[in-house]
C-alpha cells in the first residue's frame, strides 16, 4: 500500500510550480486533489504522476469579492478544468480579463501555468492555448 497523500503535498507541488495528480494503479483512475481512496474501484494503491498540462475549460466565475485573506487578489477568476487525464481541477484562470468574462467560451483548450500574487502565494492556473 502506498504512502496516503495529503492536500499539503499537493499544495507545495503547486506553490514549487510541479504540480502532478494522483493516479490508482490498480484501474488508472487520475484524481485531483488526491484521495487516500480512488474514486473507481476503491483501491488506496494510488501513486504521483505527472499531467500532460492540457486540458478543456468546462466553469468558471470571477470572484469579485473575496475573503479576506484573497482581498488584494480580486477580482479573479476560479474556473474548473478537465484535464486530458480526465480528472477535473479547481484552479485559477490566466489570460483574460477579469472585467471581461463575456470574452471567454466554455470547452476552449487550455494549458497549464501558474499565478504567483503579490502576497508571495502561488496558484494553480491555466491559460487559453
Ligand atoms: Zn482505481
Amino acid at each position: 500500500m502506498s504512502e496516503k497523500p495529503t492536500i499539503e503535498q499537493y499544495k507545495a507541488k503547486i506553490t514549487e510550480q510541479k504540480f502532478q495528480a494522483y493516479k490508482c494503479i490498480g484501474c488508472g483512475v487520475v484524481i485531483t486533489p488526491p484521495s487516500g481512496t480512488c474514486y473507481g474501484c476503491g483501491s488506496s494503491d494510488m501513486e504521483w504522476i505527472d499531467v500532460s498540462g492540457k486540458g478543456t475549460l468546462v466553469s468558471f466565475t470571477v470572484i469579485h469579492i473575496a475573503p479576506d485573506d484573497f482581498a488584494d487578489e480580486a477580482p479573479y477568476y476560479v474556473a474548473i478544468i478537465e484535464l486530458e487525464e480526465g480528472s477535473r481541477v479547481t484552479c485559477r484562470l490566466d489570460g483574460f480579463d477579469p472585467l471581461k468574462p463575456e470574452e471567454i467560451s466554455l470547452g476552449i483548450p487550455v494549458v497549464l501555468t501558474y499565478i504567483t500574487e503579490e502576497s508571495g502565494r502561488t496558484y494553480l492556473a491555466f491559460k487559453p492555448e
